[in-house]
């Protein structure tokens, strides 16, 4: 992408709106705008971010066995008052009513249109387990829409539901995406911990926030923190396999727990100098409610033994459009925003020193083509913006590579390539930083 052709509209001053670091450094890097209070237009550098998020959760779910589809945004009330929600959901629920006077909502969440559907079609426990999940705007009308994508009152989230013939089977549905949910957010360079939380309006027993720990975070948190330092399991990780090692150490041989679920008398069993109070972004959340929906909702199975029996079912939402907000407020220093390479909006920013001079100009273009080739997706500033500017939008933007081309340099056949996390500048010949670049 040339930057002549992108909107980026980069703001030099702070908003003063902005209360936190990833708020006012997603709208000063030109990612977000508001529309109107929580509600957001995606400019086309955040819809880059937002998109390569979206597609490691869906990758990390289709891993795991979860089916992916895609449920409307707008529902029927009278499905909610199927399951006694409609009534019960409050202020946050944004109702309207079509020319036909009928009740509708925007959606918050999809327990009863998933369990709708479900029933409609599945009635044997041969299609068990089964899990289905989407990546959908969701609307709550927050009291306090703040800190820009963090909270918002329309917001990306991807939720999944399982459904399962049993107790044991539904823990193994919850396991899987307990699991997967590690894995996801340690692919987009974060530490999310799984603290045992409370199972709010959603209901159930069993529950799990997965929280980033930052001091601008809404959620008190307290931890041990040998848990930092647990390994993520990888792409080999079976998920047809015994997944209660994994869960167990995670979620149970550490105390970790949100301010709603704190016991104090299990926090003083973690050594002193291991304990952690502090506070924490929740970015995904997991429940396994049982027969909640199941049972007011009619979504029964036929067991092995023809008994027909409510489904136990469990839902998994993580916020795609919150993460953004998240790995920034874990990745950026003053300069500006330093993405983890697996969801930079580009891979290496081009910038050319003297646009216009025949000499740079090319070689921009050779580097331009070559990285484009190497599927590097470079974004290249060929603007006739002065140097200091283009470091400054560079280092705001927080591409993982910078590759700088200037007129002294190519007088000795030598460019320079910087390291965005680092702040690490090399002088190495046009070559060589291509060699480099293309190599990753
Ligand atoms: P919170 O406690 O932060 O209000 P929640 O527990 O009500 O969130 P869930 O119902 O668990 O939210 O939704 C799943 C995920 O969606 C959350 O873990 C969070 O990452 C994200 N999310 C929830 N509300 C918002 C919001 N207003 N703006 C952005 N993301 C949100
Ligand atoms: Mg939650």
């Amino acid at each position: 992408m040339r930057l002549s052709r992108f909107l980026l509209p980069v703001l030099k001053e702070t908003p003063s709106e902005a209360q936190i670091a990833s708020h006012r450094l997603m709208l000063r890097a030109g990612m977000i705008r508001q529309e109107a209070a929580g509600i957001y237009a995606w400019l086309p550098l955040g819809f880059r971010v937002l998109k390569k998020i979206e597609q490691i959760v869906r990758e990390e779910m289709d891993r795991a066995g979860a089916v992916e589809m895609l449920m409307p945004t707008l529902q029927l009330a009278d499905l909610w008052r199927e399951s006694g929600r409609y009534d019960a959901y409050g202020p946050e629920m944004l109702r309207l009513t079509d020319r036909h006077e009928r009740e509708l909502l925007y959606g918050p969440t999809n327990e009863e249109m998933i369990t709708e559907i479900f029933r409609a079609y599945v009635k044997s426990y041969k299609a068990l387990p089964l899990n289905l999940y989407h990546i959908q705007w969701k609307f709550r009308d927050e009291q306090r829409p703040r800190f820009g994508v963090m909270r918002g009152r329309e917001f990306l989230m991807k939720d999944a539901y399982s459904f399962d013939l049993d107790e044991a089977g539904a823990r193994r549905s919850y396991q899987r995406m307990f699991v997967a949910y590690l894995r996801t957010f340690a692919r987009m360079g974060l530490t999310a911990i799984p603290m045992r939380a409370e199972t709010g309006p959603i209901g159930g027993d069993l529950s799990h926030e997965f929280i980033v720990l930052a001091d601008t975070g809404e959620s008190v948190v307290y931890c041990d923190k040998r848990v930092l330092d647990l390994p993520i399991p990888d792409e080999t990780v079976d998920y047809a396999g015994d997944l209660t090692p994994i869960v167990e150490e995670w979620g149970g041989r550490y105390y970790a727990a949100t301010e709603d679920v704190h016991d104090p008398s299990l926090f003083e069993r973690t050594p002193e100098d291991q304990r952690l109070q502090t506070r924490g972004i929740e970015v995904g959340q997991v429940f396994y409610f049982g027969d909640k929906y199941a049972v007011p909702m009619k979504a029964t199975v036929t067991g092995p033994d023809g008994v027909e029996r409510p489904i136990h079912g469990g839902s998994y939402g993580v916020g795609v459009s919150r993460l953004l907000g998240a790995i920034i407020e874990a990745s950026h220093d003053d300069a500006g925003i330093i993405w983890p390479d697996a969801v930079a909006p580009f891979g290496v920013g081009i910038i050319n020193l003297r646009a216009g001079d025949a000499d740079v100009d090319l070689a921009c273009e050779t580097a331009y083509a070559q990285l484009q080739a190497a599927g590097l997706d470079p974004l290249y500033d060929d603007t006739d913006e002065r140097p200091g500017g283009k470091f400054a939008t560079m280092d705001l933007i927080g591409l993982p590579w910078q590759l700088i081309i200037g007129p002294k340099g190519l007088k000795d056949g030598v460019v320079e390539l910087k390291r965005r996390a680092t702040g690490e500048k090399r002088t190495l010949p046009m070559a060589e930083a291509l060699a480099e670049l293309t190599r990753l």
